[in-house]
């Protein structure tokens, strides 16, 4: 197949600082949405960043989130989303969704799966009914749930794990996105304005109202390839030049975070990213720490989920400008000063960390929201930090003194 460097020829990436390599400051632009980058997305596993509405991302500043296609597409299902008007409206969300196949969600929590040629068949954790994800029938549901960015099937091979078995799941990975790519292809050639290529309804859209307008809300959805290869450096750059040759309109990074050691992260991420084009986004699924996310900004990656900072919030752990709290520690008790004094979120400006530990105590709810909203502010100004050092020429700085803090949790 000859390759397409954008194969959707309407979603835009633009890379206004960097390169290939180091840090990037970059917009992503699709669907008549701007998400500036390096960025951020909340995970919200089931339509929901657990806690939250979507008026509490909106003003948090989230304009790109993730959503499990593997938890929806068993309840309440694609059908159901795709007949109230996609996934956008369905949780009354006008910024950008990114969804992934379902495969690692198939993988890891479904009983009795097994990874086959023609895809990966499982049993539902809910109630042991029998499912078969292919790389083509996986774009049929995220088409269905409308979301902004949809991922390609992939095996994402669990850490430690020897070459052997790492080449054999790459190989089966790289003929799967071959068949995404043509799937895809179909998809827009079938209906290059319609619903196949994933396009919204304009009232949604209007009834949304934070879009901009013109020709981007009837534009096609992203279809971003995934590297694999484990630890194993020459897998991965094998994997990125194969996707890089069938064109797609960003590449994820998979596979990382799966049981490797840190250091061993390190020369497989390099690898993947050496053989990437420039001008596309990259993404490192699933990855991590402010310090982790640091890292591979260092190293030109654009894109970020995890959920840590949603998680750990919800049990008392959370992130801020210098390191952990653990706000169910005693020292809180009496402590009447804010969660973090260099963050305004909504929990920082009223609540003190002595309240948000009596709520974690007597088990109230509000606990676990309130400790979202903060973590989830604190990741924005995170990224925020990253993308005004890097427009500024200080990254080395930011990255060396935000580091510093978190590490002694200094002032
Ligand atoms: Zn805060």
């Amino acid at each position: 197949m000859k390759a397409v460097v954008n194969p959707s020829r309407r979603v835009e990436f633009d890379l206004l600082r960097g390169s290939g390599r180091g840090p990037r400051l970059g917009r992503l632009r699709i669907r008549g949405l701007e998400i500036p980058t390096p960025a951020f997305m909340p995970v919200g596993t089931r339509a929901s960043v657990k806690t939250l509405g979507s008026e509490d991302l909106e003003a948090l500043g989230a304009r790109l989130i993730l959503a499990n296609t593997y938890h929806l597409y068993l309840r309440p299902g694609a059908e159901l989303i795709a007949r109230l008007g996609g996934l956008h409206r369905f949780m009354a969300w006008n910024g950008g969704i990114l969804t992934d196949s379902g495969g690692f969600q198939a993988f890891s929590l479904a009983r009795l799966r097994s990874i086959r040629e023609e895809g990966i068949e499982f049993r539902s954790h809910l109630d042991g009914s029998r499912h078969l994800l292919t790389p083509e029938g996986v774009l049929d549901i995220q088409a269905r749930l409308d979301s902004d960015i949809r991922m390609v099937l992939d095996v994402c091979t669990p850490q430690p794990a020897d070459r052997a078995r790492t080449a054999e799941e790459l190989a089966l990975t790289l003929r799967w996105a071959a068949r995404s790519r043509e799937a895809w292809d179909r998809a827009l050639s079938a209906a290059p304005d319609e619903e196949a290529a994933g396009i919204r309804d304009e009232e949604g859209l209007r009834a949304g109202g934070r879009r901009a307008g013109g020709d981007g809300d009837r534009a096609p959805a992203a279809l971003f390839g995934i590297v694999q290869g484990g630890t194993f450096p020459d897998l991965r750059r094998e994997s990125a030049e194969r996707l890089v040759d069938l064109g797609f309109d960003g590449y994820a990074l998979g596979g990382f975070s799966v049981g490797e050691r840190a250091e061993e992260r390190v020369p497989g991420m390099e690898a993947a990213l050496a053989a990437l084009p420039a001008g596309r986004p990259r993404y490192l699924m699933g990855v991590g720490t402010p310090l982790e996310i640091l890292d591979a900004v260092a190293r030109g990656v654009d894109l970020f989920d995890c959920v840590l900072p949603t998680r750990n919030a919800r049990k008392g752990t959370l992130f801020t400008w210098r390191g952990k709290l653990i706000v169910k520690n005693r020292a809180c008790a009496d402590d009447g000063g804010p969660i973090d004094p260099r963050c305004d979120c909504p929990a920082c400006r009223r609540y003190s960390r002595a309240y948000l530990r009596h709520l974690f105590q007597v088990g109230e709810q509000l606990a676990g929201r309130l400790a979202t909203i903060h973590s989830l502010a604190f990741y924005q100004q995170w990224m925020a930090g990253i993308r005004e050092a890097i427009a500024a020429d200080r990254f080395a700085d930011f990255a060396r003194e935000a580091r510093a803090r978190m590490e002694t949790g200094g002032a």
